[in-house]
């Protein structure tokens, strides 16, 4: 049987970057850029005021005081038309162009109108260009101000839309189904009848996918039998990748990989050396453009379910839109109370962390005491799995075992 480490290697050698996709800018949240951008303007695209206030020449204002024949006034998105010579003013709101002519605005918290519409300012401190942004001081038409590669977070949308790039070629968002098997589900919103269970592994699946930031394909609940599971699978089999949970162990009814099989999608491992998990199933499909889609059955266990999602699931997902994890933190941390660990895989056991004393460095946990890979409630207070390897041992308070953070 693979090791997490082996298997976890086949994955990411079977998964490659999705083809790049021309994107309107309101749907690239959470992609790679896989162009450069350049601007298509001078920001700001003329000097600029940064207050509201008056337009002056410096000159006026040399002793500090000025009292001065007042133009015009310019808001934001009008366009001054009276140049400012000595002795006047312009009264100016932020964001307005500078008339031509002055060379600093003041404050307008430093002006007074005087009787008959003459300002007085009064301003010690002032400067030559003070509260102007001179034009292209930020960026100048055709500068680069994006690489290709880059992740585009809310900042990046803002700084496209200022540059003009309504629509961009980005690596895509993937799109994952989702699809539960088996007979004894129900959705939900219904309540389970005799030798029935409700649907957890479809929902939380989705909610895995969704804060990947790919884009999830719920399919719903497929039965135990094969044309259901080939319906569903065959639509599944049209997205980017597809998970499946439940069929994949030793029962008379775990039909999903031979299924798969039958449709096409290659065996690529199935067994790993783990707890829990183990039965999990990876293959990949070769699609009619050439694209392989990776298939993944996770064992219907929630907690399975959900540990080989984070596992394996959640960086070929990373993958596929181009932005490979990073490798996986391991830390060290103390044991709060003696643990037992018999077996013969190494095991996921969900724990929770906290500082071991006030003073000393380092980390402690809590193993939480788990009924197995069925007790997702327990899942709900880790905040992080202890990574036991295989074989039995018994382990004292203090000593120290690997933690993975997850929540
Ligand atoms: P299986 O992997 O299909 O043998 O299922 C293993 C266990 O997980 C059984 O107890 C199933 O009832 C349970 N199970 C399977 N699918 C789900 C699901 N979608 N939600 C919650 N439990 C499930
Ligand atoms: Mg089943």
């Amino acid at each position: 049987m693979l090791t997490v480490a082996e298997a976890l290697q086949k994955v990411q050698d079977c998964v490659a970057a999705l083809p790049p996709r021309v994107v309107p800018l309101e749907q690239a949240l959470g992609c790679l850029t896989a162009e450069a951008i350049a601007s298509d303007i001078d920001s700001p695209p003329y000097d600029k005021s940064m207050v509201d206030g008056y337009a002056i020449r410096f000159a006026d204002l040399m002793d500090g005081v000025a009292e001065l024949r007042f133009l015009e006034e310019v808001t934001a998105g009008e366009v001054p038309r009276i140049e400012v010579v000595p002795g006047t003013t312009t009264r100016i709101m932020t964001g307005a162009p500078v008339p031509a002519g002055a060379d600093a605005v003041v404050m307008v918290e430093r002006s007074t109108e005087l009787p008959g519409g003459a300002i007085r300012l009064e301003d010690q401190k002032s400067k030559l260009g003070q509260n102007i942004v001179r034009r292209a001081a930020v960026m100048r038409r055709g500068d680069a101000v994006l690489p290709a590669g880059k992740f585009v977070t809310p900042t990046v949308v803002g700084l496209l839309a200022e540059v003009g790039c309504a629509d961009l070629r980005v690596v895509p968002r993937p799109r994952v189904a989702v699809l539960a098997t088996g007979n004894e589900l129900v959705e939900p919103h219904n309540k389970p009848g005799p030798g029935q269970i409700r649907n957890s592994n479809g929902p939380m699946l989705t909610a895995q996918v969704t804060r990947t930031g790919a884009e999830p394909v719920v399919l719903g609940i497929a039965r135990d039998d094969r044309e259901s599971l080939r319906t569903k699978i065959a639509a599944g089999l049209e997205t980017d990748l597809l998970v499946l949970s439940g069929g994949v162990s030793a029962g008379v009814l775990d039909l999903v990989p031979s299924v798969l099989t039958e449709l096409g999608v290659r065996e690529v491992f199935h067994k790993i050396s783990m707890k829990p998990g183990k039965p999990l199933w990876f293959g990949l499909r070769e699609s009619a453009n050439g694209r392989m889609t990776p298939v993944f059955g996770l064992p219907g266990n929630p907690v399975s379910s959900l540990v080989c999602f984070e596992l394996f699931v959640r960086p070929a997902i990373a993958q596929l839109a181009g932005q490979p994890l990073p490798a996986e933190p391991q830390y060290r941390a103390k044991l709060r109370e003696p643990f037992t660990h018999r077996g013969d895989r190494p095991t996921f056991w969900p724990g929770r962390r906290d500082e071991w004393d006030r003073g000393f460095f380092g980390q402690a946990v809590q193993p939480l005491r788990w009924q197995g890979s069925g007790d997702l409630r327990t899942l709900v207070d880790a905040d992080c799995l202890i990574c036991f390897p295989a074989g039995d041992q018994a382990y004292a308070a203090g000593e120290e075992v690997d933690v993975r953070p997850f929540c």
